[in-house]
């Protein structure tokens, strides 16, 4: 065997083009299905990252805060590397660089070094730890190493540590985020609650977003009811502050005199049910004034829904501008639901989000066939189906939970459909099945911006519609025989 330079290379492997050949068209079929939907143990390119991923972008989102990965160096590079390919943004986090001695010894150490360099170089009003596999395995005790961390002067008293466990091999990126979260505003609300003040705002929660356009998004809806806000963990300007030739280490974020008071605040109300579950229960226990879940926003009904909870929360009437704009989301959708009404999609994503795209795809006559989540819940399941049986257009999907994309894969060879609603890993089976993907998750690596184009309330109706309908208008366009190359679609 040679290689293109003429030189003889030994194969790596005794697989004739044969065989490959042959594997390449069998893996295609029912069989290779039924073998793929059998397997235990093994997970191939799943559709969720890792806790602490959660746990740091979170931590992005609160003002002059400092990630800390307690951990191995490897896995700080692997969050902040995806973060940095997502919004093409740095992300600044540190590690306490756990090695061998640290997995045999414990971190301790490695966190106290890392807890008083990180505050003498950077400079951060609070650190948020959250913890890698490596001391959630061995058993590090972080809560008892920030105490006696303090003990050291290794932290000047006074300083705000949050800490949140995070072990990786459970859960996923969302529920990091949630620990993040709660343990954040546990930190910064510690003995602000007054009795009898009201701040008159409204604490707001996006849960995982990584779509700086959609927190823009919802600032403007809150702008346009005269709503003071907190918006609690604010990535907007973190991860898209203007490039103005000066770095800023922390660009934006929650401020946390803001975030400490947001217990003493007029409501509460998370667009993320799943991404907050935990958060949420701790503030109804802990947070004044009234409490509010509602679906993220996607489509027409939701986006109905949250404008209609801001106007009961705070007894104000929907602006004129918002039915304005809702007017002209529903002239979008109604001259582009043609291209849309009847396609067929698969569609996968975190919990929150995919309820959405779920929601999204029914309202336009599509028909949401293979819904996959990698990390999913009995619960989730259940509003899925839920969904699903509640439209004419739900009658052919079918919801596989704790899935991966090799799944996605081997449904979509053997029951095709139009196109794949989900982020950048999805690529390589919308490429084998000849189908567009939809970037409307996370991460999006191989496509500019996206992050910065809402894809909530109104506006995102008619960006995700535009974006869809145009697509497949494309595809008509680079595919019809001449005869049917039209000006008009
Ligand atoms: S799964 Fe564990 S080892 Fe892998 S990157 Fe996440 S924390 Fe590190």
């Amino acid at each position: 065997m040679s290689n293109e330079l003429g030189l003889k290379v030994k194969p790596v492997t005794g697989i004739s083009p044969e065989d490959e050949t042959r594997v390449a068209a069998w893996i295609n079929t029912e069989d290779y299905k039924l073998k793929n939907f059998a397997r235990q143990a093994l997970v191939v390119n799943p559709a969720h990252a890792c806790q602490p991923l959660g746990a740091e972008l979170c931590a992005h989102g609160f003002a002059e805060t400092l990630p800390l990965v307690h951990g191995s160096q490897g896995c700080a590079s692997y969050y902040r590397s995806t973060l940095n390919r997502h919004f093409r943004e740095p992300a600044p986090a540190v590690s306490s660089a756990m090695s061998e001695d640290g997995a045999v010894f414990g971190g301790q150490n490695n966190l106290h070094e890392a807890l008083e360099n990180a505050i003498a170089l950077y400079k951060p009003k609070m650190i948020a730890v959250f913890t890698s596999c490596m001391p959630e395995i061995i058993g590090d005790d972080v809560s008892a190493f920030i105490k006696n961390a303090r003990q050291k002067n290794c932290v000047p008293p006074g300083f705000l540590v949050a800490h949140a466990n995070t072990p990786s091999f459970t859960g996923s990126h969302v529920h990091g985020y949630d620990s993040m979260l709660l343990a954040i505003l546990q930190t910064l609300t510690e003995g602000k609650a007054i009795e009898g003040r009201c701040t008159g705002k409204l604490n707001f929660l996006a849960g995982f977003d990584a779509n700086t356009g959609n927190y823009r998004e919802y600032k403007r809806i809150f702008h346009e009811f005269g709503i003071p806000v907190t918006f609690l963990a604010d990535i907007s300007e973190v991860f898209d502050s203007p490039n103005d030739g000066t770095y800023r280490i922390y660009p934006g974020g929650t401020p946390l005199d803001d975030a400490a008071d947001s217990i003493n605040g007029k409501a509460t109300l998370t667009v993320a049910p799943y991404a907050t579950s935990k958060t949420l229960v701790w503030i109804k226990e802990q947070y004044a004034g009234e409490h509010a879940s509602m679906p993220m926003p996607l489509g027409i009904a939701r986006t109905d829904a949250l404008l209609l909870k801001l106007s009961e929360l705070f007894d104000k009437p929907v602006p004129a501008s918002l039915k304005a704009e809702r007017g002209r989301a529903v002239d979008a959708i109604t001259d582009a639901h043609q291209y849309m009404h009847g396609k067929r999609f698969a569609v996968y994503g975190d919990s929150d989000p995919l309820l959405g795209f779920v929601a999204f795809l029914l309202e336009m006559g599509a028909s949401p066939v293979h819904v996959l989540c990698s990390k999913g819940s009995k619960k989730l399941e259940r509003e899925l189906q839920a969904l699903l049986d509640g439209s004419p257009y739900g009658k052919a999907g079918k919801i596989y939970m704790n899935r991966d994309l090799w799944h996605l894969r081997s449904l979509l060879m053997t029951e095709p459909v139009d196109a794949i609603i989900g982020d950048t890993h999805g690529k390589f089976a919308a490429r084998d099945a000849k189908i567009p993907l939809f970037r409307f998750g996370f991460p999006i690596f191989d496509r500019v911006n996206l992050h910065r184009r809402p894809i909530i309330g109104y506006q995102g109706v008619i960006n995700m519609t535009t974006e869809i309908c145009n697509k497949f208008i494309d595809i008509k366009d680079e595919t019809c025989e001449d005869r049917f190359f039209e000006m008009m679609r």
